[in-house]
């Protein structure tokens, strides 16, 4: 039998998102990793999940990397990676203190948020950072200016900021946020702020927003969209809300495909299907063939953006590769 007769007989299929999985930043801070092993050895210790997957961090454990929340917990003089989701400059003073070996993998545009902190900070603006408490991302960037900085976590908390002169504010955002979302709370934080300033360039990265526009195209047509990545994934967790919001009746998280449930499956003839930008493909293909075993062998790709951008990796990582380069000859 054909795939397109089986198709036909079961008359079900996957929409599967592009872009999805990987991002540039993510790719960067795997790859800085896994070069650091090769290069020093193992432990490598990396404060914070050095991005938000499950299957990345365990992978990368079997490996030899060592993850710690805090630099306390990284022996004096150690290697320590610090995660794509950026640091406050408190914590490059703990890891000196500590004589640490310190590589940094924040992803440029984490830090390109953090510039933009400093230099609104530094013309004395009051900074309206529009994320979500407690997350990593949100902490790094506050601790450049914490002064000057007020977190508005979602549109509710726009309606109670008060700031000290509403000529001089700006926002800010963390890069995983809902773009519509965000939206909505810059236009309530404007009505009674009118004079609000926007940050120079969007701060939702490309990844986050490409991902979600995709999911938006798609949703429509889904019985229930999969989005693969994990709960502690900002923009995972986005891109399932997302998918609900345009219009899928339905729509889970699940960090491998063992977690699906066939009860979801029941009754559906079309599976959205995407991962957040932490996500390796191997477990979207895992995710197509656990589909496949239940009749869903027609899949559709679609592409609503090609995405080409690369980081290079961290300088100090560079610079210890080349000299290792030099002495092997
Ligand atoms: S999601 Fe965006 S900000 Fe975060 S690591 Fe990827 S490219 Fe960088």
């Amino acid at each position: 039998m054909t795939q397109a007769e089986a198709t036909s007989r079961t008359g079900k299929r996957v929409l599967l998102a592009k872009p999805r999985g990987y991002c540039a930043g993510v790719d960067r801070a795997v790859q800085t990793v896994e070069e650091a092993l090769k290069l020093y050895g193992a432990p490598i210790y990396v404060r914070k999940q050095i991005v938000h997957n499950r299957h990345v961090v365990r992978t990368l454990e079997a490996q030899g990397a060592i993850f710690v929340e805090e630099n306390e917990e990284v022996p004096e003089g150690a290697t320590v990676i610090f995660s794509a989701h950026g640091v406050a400059p408190e914590v490059y003073e703990q890891a000196k203190t500590r004589s640490l070996k310190a590589i940094d993998a924040t992803c440029p545009l984490v830090t390109k948020v953090h510039q933009e902190a400093k230099r609104f900070a530094a013309e004395d603006y009051d900074i309206l950072l529009i994320g979500h408490e407690g997350h990593e991302e949100v902490i790094g960037t506050s601790g450049e200016a914490p002064e000057h900085i007020q977190l508005v976590d979602g549109p509710e908390a726009a309606d109670t900021i008060t700031v000290r002169d509403p000529d001089k504010v700006v926002w800010l955002s963390q890069t995983t946020l809902s773009v519509d979302e965000t939206l909505e709370t810059v236009a309530r934080l404007r009505k009674r702020l009118p004079m609000l300033q926007s940050p120079p360039s969007d701060d939702i990265c490309y990844a986050t927003s490409n991902r979600q526009h995709v999911v938006k195209q798609i949703a429509p047509e889904c019985d229930v969209m999969i989005v693969v990545g994990s709960c502690n994934s900002s923009n995972s967790v986005r891109l399932v809300e997302v998918a609900l919001d345009a219009g899928s009746r339905a729509g889970h998280l699940v960090d491998f495909a063992h977690e699906i449930d066939d009860a979801w499956l029941a009754g559906a003839r079309t599976v959205g299907l995407t991962s957040g930008a932490s996500v390796p493909e191997e477990l979207v293909e895992e995710v197509l063939a656990h589909l496949a075993e239940r009749g869903f062998t027609d899949v559709d790709e679609v592409t609503t953006a090609n995405e080409r951008l690369t980081f290079s990796l961290p300088q100090e990582l560079k610079r210890d590769m080349r000299a290792a380069a030099a002495a092997r000859g």
